[in-house]
């Protein structure tokens, strides 16, 4: 590989990807991934998150990242490993943000104890200041130290045999595996993550505010912001839910536009791993009338999002070609149309939509709506006939195609 190549060299003077060198250059994945994304050679460099759907960072994205670039480099260690599933399992808790990425913290070595600071270089004492008998790591804070001890001997659950051990992780799964313990009474389950989470709280006060703290008020204060927290929780379910009843209803067969619009519905057929995908959209007038259809087979896109936006690209190319400048692109693909109406939320897109927003200038009235999958139907199965039956010649056409003359019909009397 030539260490001196850059992005120019594989763009063609027209703008466009130069595919031969591509081809020459990377595994076909690495095509499709790269050829999914159009170049914009006059836009400055900027960075996109790769591992969302929008292409904007968030901290659960992050640590995810983390964790598995870690398990993916050579030479990891077992330790590592389970390391990484127990926060994995951590991730997959239901309780506060802020809970698990304490525990996230715990099991990383990143809490502010003394055997934490020596490691990272600090010339700490390392004994514990509270009971100054042992060395203070984060396992003898949550699990050892009098206090702590106390407060799990309230709890009357079971210790692990041999009581806790040094292990962080061993001492954390076993609290795991007490959560899903269905024999044990559930809110003292649901408030395990908080009671250690109040246990490092009181070692603080105790550290740097001279608190006192007495381990049957640490147990309390755990089980009421445990059930605090769940039933906040169930408040914002029932309010999300009650959301989503008020939300658009999307009809569930086609309506015809008002008098004096064009309708066009459109689809992207997209199959991961194959050779071709197709699209189609359908062109229909206030009397339910088709005026145009067309289908094309596109070369490979890298998810559904992307190869419903090209189908968007080409399909308001082909309305422009033919003149025609205002009408409502209908598509069942929410997030492709939130792409182009919120272009800076979707960084991840921003090549295909600058290109979707350049045709639209040079046009005069154009608007998206989302379809409800079955009031797409008829674009969907002219899409799918690209794959399904091979049909990879392309086509604009007047009318609709005539092996779906009844269902057009049927959509005109009923729409
Ligand atoms: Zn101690």
């Amino acid at each position: 590989m030539d260490i001196s190549l850059r992005v120019s060299s594989l763009i063609t003077p027209q703008g466009e990807w130069n595919v031969p060198r591509l081809t020459e250059l990377f595994p076909p994945e690495d095509v499709t991934h790269i050829r999914s994304f159009p170049p914009a050679p006059l836009k400055p460099d900027r960075h996109v998150w790769a591992y969302t759907k929008e292409g904007h960072y968030s901290v659960k994205s992050g640590h995810w990242l983390v964790n598995h670039e870690v398990t993916a480099r050579e030479g990891i260690t077992e330790d590592t490993k389970t390391i990484n599933k127990v926060k994995e399992r951590i991730w997959k808790l239901q309780t506060a943000p802020k809970i698990k990425m304490f525990l996230w913290r715990a099991l990383s070595g990143a809490l502010a104890v003394a055997d934490c600071l020596q490691a990272h270089g600090l010339a700490v004492n390392t004994m514990c200041p509270l009971c100054r008998v042992e060395e203070e790591t984060i396992t003898h804070v949550l699990f050892k130290c009098p206090l702590a001890a106390a407060v799990w001997h309230l709890t009357t659950l079971p210790h692990p045999d041999e009581g806790f051990g040094v292990s962080i992780t061993v001492n954390i799964l076993h609290v795991l595996s007490l959560m899903e313990r269905a024999d044990l009474p559930s809110t003292t389950r649901a408030a395990l993550p908080w009671l250690l989470w109040e246990i490092w709280k009181a070692r603080n006060s105790t550290l740097y505010a001279g608190k006192a703290n007495d381990p049957n008020f640490v147990l309390v204060t755990a089980l009421e912001a445990s059930d605090e927290w769940l039933k906040q929780q169930a408040l914002n379910d029932q309010e999300i839910l009650r959301l989503q009843r008020r939300g658009p209803v999307l009809a569930t067969r086609w309506v015809k536009p008002a008098v004096g619009q064009l309708k066009c519905n459109l689809h992207a057929f997209w199959v991961k791993n194959t050779v071709h995908y197709g699209g189609a959209w359908l062109l229909r007038d206030h009397n339910g009338e088709v005026i145009l259809h067309a289908r094309e087979a596109f070369i490979p896109m890298v998810n559904r999002i992307a190869a419903e936006l090209r189908c968007i690209l080409w399909c308001l190319q082909s309305l422009h070609n033919v003149h025609l400048y205002s009408c409502e692109i209908w598509s069942d693909c929410h997030a492709a149309i939130q792409a182009i109406t919120q272009p800076l939320a979707w960084p991840k897109y921003s090549s295909l939509t600058d290109k979707i927003l350049q045709v639209m200038q040079g046009m005069q009235s154009i608007c998206f709506r989302l379809s409800s999958p079955k009031a797409n139907a008829l674009a969907r199965d002219i899409a799918s006939s690209v794959v399904r039956e091979g049909r990879f010649n392309s086509y604009i056409a007047r009318g609709g195609p005539a092996w779906l003359h009844n269902r057009i019909e049927e959509e005109r009397r009923r729409g």
